[in-house]
């Protein structure tokens, strides 16, 4: 069937379900995000008590097999045991590396007949999307963290193969502008998982909080953590601190925090990439450590956005890379992620101009100006990391001045530099401010919660193509996919951070996933229904702009 009939069947399937008053009706299939093949055939599978999951080879999908049984427990009530066989009715997992050809790292094939559920992959990865799907196949309260009675917990025949798009689904969260507790970057995590995304990117330093223990500089955190709280004021109309007042207003994740949010990542197939920002976008652990400014200069954690804002690491004196090399050997030791981001964006050079140390490192690497000053900094700090085993990835500012020879690019102020990169040979993720910017509007400002500015509505989103036209078949191969990111100055708790992300979050992973043939927003509107429900079950607080009909200049 293709795409555009399956759409249509899919929307008269589900006006048979809302007007029609059937006994029991095969369950209509709605996935997010869209698989490559789905083939339903007549009849269900009955999640019923009894049923077992099978993990048949040693050690197998055991994580996976964990986390279903969980998930099943957590709504149905069930207790289904693992076992490594049975001719009753189960749920089979099972892994088979020769698959990896067809099915990718990631892939899996998913098959119901009325006695058996089975889940192949080459990959714990892909048995795990198996089994997200799986979950979707079932009624939304599957996704319920409690008891749900009174439920036909029943599963429609069907086969599925399946594999994604992008290596890279991203999102990012600014844990920086404002401190979010530990406890939700579990449930960020697990949003993720359900829709499939494999990149979180934890933004952790910035001007207005450092959010992440270093053991050899505790002042990062103990000073560099709190501000003083003006959050009744506008973000860009905050005072600084005054002098004798205290700073009460922030948190940081303690190395034992970062190690738990490492591993129940891993378990759902998703990375932790972490941001340390350089040179800019430094006050926090300047205000830590001033030694490591061009001015050394006493400062204070900004409490908001205060312009202009010129406090960057001094790229003259040598004190400023050790320090960094130390900062990222335990950010290294933290994080197993091949990726290490160093930001590297909106650098107000002003103060490298007027210092003599930094004026001297000019004249003695034989560079031209500040830019390349900045790119001689990015280079220094990618030997490092190179020669610890890692690669380092940073906004498209630094191509200026000369990419790094091993970058991998994040392109945020539109595609070009994205594009620039990709024709460089170097990778890139896609995140350009028009299509995955969460911070921006998704609604009529009137009616939505104060927002950084921007109109990025729910269509607009889902229409993004990472592959930018003009790139050869070679070059759009160094796309390795999109991210989304939700930059926190006007989001201060969790509900909120909810409100942003969902469900724009949920058309990036069609984004990321699905492959152009398949994507067709009226078919993903009606898909979005069900996943709203599931939202309900997981007590998620979600827009609802997208139901809104309006048209902004
Ligand atoms: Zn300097």
């Amino acid at each position: 069937m293709n795409h555009k009939s399956a759409a249509f069947v899919t929307a008269i399937a589900m006006m048979f379900n809302l007007l029609s008053c059937q006994k029991e009706k095969d369950p209509v299939i709605s996935i997010i995000p869209q698989p490559l093949n789905v083939t339903q055939t007549t009849g269900i599978f009955k999640l019923t008590p009894n049923v077992k999951i099978v993990v048949k080879d040693e050690p197998g999908p055991s994580d996976q097999a964990a986390f279903l049984k969980s998930r099943i427990q957590s709504a149905t009530g069930f207790d289904p045991q693992i076992v490594k066989k049975s001719s009753g009715k189960r749920i089979s997992l099972q892994i088979e590396s020769g698959l990896e050809g067809t099915l990718g790292t990631e892939g899996y094939s998913l098959s119901v007949s009325k006695r058996e559920v089975k889940i192949l992959a080459a990959t714990p990865a892909g048995v795990f999307y198996g089994i997200q799907t799986l979950l979707q196949l079932l009624p939304p309260d599957i996704f319920a963290n409690k008891v749900i009675e009174g439920i036909k917990w029943n599963i429609p025949l069907v086969q599925i193969t399946d594999k994604p798009r992008f290596v890279w689904r991203g999102f990012l969260l600014d844990v920086s502008r404002h401190f979010f507790p530990a406890s939700y970057m579990y449930d960020v995590l697990d949003y993720m998982a359900m829709h499939k995304l494999n990149r979180f990117q934890m933004h952790l330093t910035d001007d207005q909080g450092w959010r992440v223990e270093i053991k050899k500089y505790p002042k990062l955190t103990e000073v560099g953590a709190w501000r003083v709280n003006r959050e009744d004021q506008h973000w860009n109309s905050r005072e600084v601190q005054k002098p004798g007042e205290k700073a009460t207003y922030g948190g940081f994740y303690t190395q034992d925090d970062i190690r738990k949010f490492v591993a129940y990542a891993a378990q759902r197939n998703i990375v932790i990439i972490p941001e340390i920002e350089m040179p800019a976008h430094t006050t926090a652990a300047l205000a830590s450590y001033p030694e490591y400014s061009c001015t050394g200069s006493p400062l204070t954690v900004l409490p908001g956005g205060i312009w202009p804002c010129n406090n960057i690491y001094c790229a003259g004196k040598e004190e400023t890379f050790t320090f960094l090399q130390d900062v990222l050997t335990e950010v290294i030791a933290l994080f197993p992620s091949k990726y290490i981001h160093i930001g590297g964006d909106e650098a107000d050079k002003s103060q490298w101009t007027k210092c003599p140390l930094c004026q001297k490192r000019i004249k003695a690497e034989g560079l031209k100006n500040e830019k390349e000053l900045q790119s001689y900094f990015i280079r220094r700090i990618e030997k490092f990391l190179n020669s610890q085993g890692r690669q380092l990835i940073g906004w498209d500012e630094i191509l200026e001045g000369g990419l790094a020879p091993n970058a991998a690019v994040m392109s945020w102020r539109g595609t070009q530099g994205g594009i620039d990169a990709a024709k460089a040979g170097h990778p890139v993720v896609m995140t350009p401010t028009s299509h995955c910017y969460f911070d921006y509007y998704q609604g009529n400002p009137d009616s939505e919660p104060l927002a950084i500015g921007g109109y990025l509505p729910l269509e607009k989103v889902y229409s993004f193509d990472p592959v930018p036209q003009g790139l050869s078949a070679d070059e759009a191969k160094m796309i390795l996919g999109a991210q989304a990111n939700l930059w926190t100055e006007y989001v201060a708790d969790t509900s909120h951070a909810n409100y942003m992300t969902f469900p724009r979050l949920t058309a990036l992973s069609e984004v990321c996933w699905t492959s152009p043939g398949q994507k067709n927003y009226d078919d993903f509107s009606l898909r979005l229904t069900r996943q709203l429900q599931r939202f309900d079950a997981m007590e998620i607080k979600y827009s609802k702009a997208s139901e809104q009909k309006i048209i902004l200049k």
